[in-house]
């Protein structure tokens, strides 16, 4: 984990999931944005802040996955941390069992589910945040709602600095993924489009690297979709009689190299997967029908 300074206050931890940090100028005051996976990730933040005499007081999450909260149980109970999270997001960090329940239909999910890549400790928020300026304790803090990933997800900007979340990824991390993870192809595509227009000194993604010119990044993050989109077109039309939700999961995972190794891959996959598809049912390019009791999928009727 390396501790990179942007500017006089701002910077970031940068590590397989990055944590932001802003020291308030002229104050004791410093706001954590993320809290990492879990509780060795925290140590070693908060080990390097102490090292830097920087202070923490402040928490902001920006979405409700586990590897962006799952430091957080632990930085409350040592610091007592005053926490923001978005509407909606904020709900899972009260009740992490939520995301594992909605990975796994509903149901009361399966042991295997309940990991720390699913479900973080549960923490307590302070306040709730909606898109917006906010003055917080003396940060200022300009909120934007870059959903898709997940359902409301928020950056932040901070002194015209984005803390952009997962909201696009560093090219590393979307060749690694090969398929990303999002809820929401159509929220995805609105949010990477605002996020080609702001104006702001540079971007730091939740996976990758701070980039002051950031909007080629911003493109890659496009074109993969783009392509993956196309890919699961493709599936669709060679199978003209429909195919199921399982198989064509399946197909997708065979097209992008991609293995199935256990239960957690399995939904993250197949719930990124099923966002392509819901994109193609709302602009009616594809029906879904029970057809002998399963979840099928064809294009639409009446379409050449
Ligand atoms: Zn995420």
């Amino acid at each position: 984990m390396e501790f990179i300074q942007i500017n006089e206050n701002q910077y970031y931890f940068k590590a397989a999931v990055n944590i932001g940090y802003v020291k308030q100028a002229h104050s004791n005051k410093g706001l954590l944005i993320d809290a990492g996976l879990d509780q060795q990730s925290m140590k070693k933040v908060l080990r390097k802040l102490d090292e830097e005499k920087l202070p923490v007081t402040h928490l902001f999450v920006t979405h409700s996955h586990a590897d962006h909260y799952g430091g957080a149980a632990f930085l409350q109970e040592k610091f007592g941390v005053y926490t923001m999270a978005p509407y909606l997001e904020e709900a899972i960090l009260r009740y992490p069992i939520l995301a594992s329940s909605s990975f796994f239909q509903s149901n009361l999910p399966i042991d295997e589910l309940r990991n720390k890549f699913i479900e973080g400790q549960a923490i307590h928020i302070h306040q709730v945040i909606h898109e917006g300026v906010y003055e917080i304790d003396g940060f200022h803090l300009e909120f934007i709602s870059l959903p898709g990933h997940s359902l409301n997800q928020l950056g932040v900007k901070v002194n015209d600095l984005l803390y952009a979340s997962d909201s696009y990824f560093g090219t590393e991390a979307l060749d690694k993924h090969k398929i990303p993870y999002i809820v929401d192809l159509e929220q995805t595509f609105h949010s990477l489009e605002k996020l080609q227009k702001i104006n702001c000194e540079g971007a730091i993604p939740g996976h990758g690297e701070f980039e002051e010119k950031f909007q080629s990044t911003i493109t890659a993050n496009q074109e993969k979709h783009q392509e993956i989109l196309h890919s699961i077109k493709e599936i669709i039309d060679i199978h003209p009689n429909g195919i199921s939700h399982e198989q064509l999961v399946q197909l997708m995972c065979n097209r992008w190299d991609v293995v199935l190794t256990n239960m957690t891959s399995w939904a993250l996959y197949r719930t990124a997967i099923t966002s392509y598809l819901t994109m193609l049912y709302k602009n009616q390019e594809i029906q879904l029908d029970i057809i002998q009791n399963t979840l099928t999928v064809r294009k639409k009727e009446g379409e050449a």
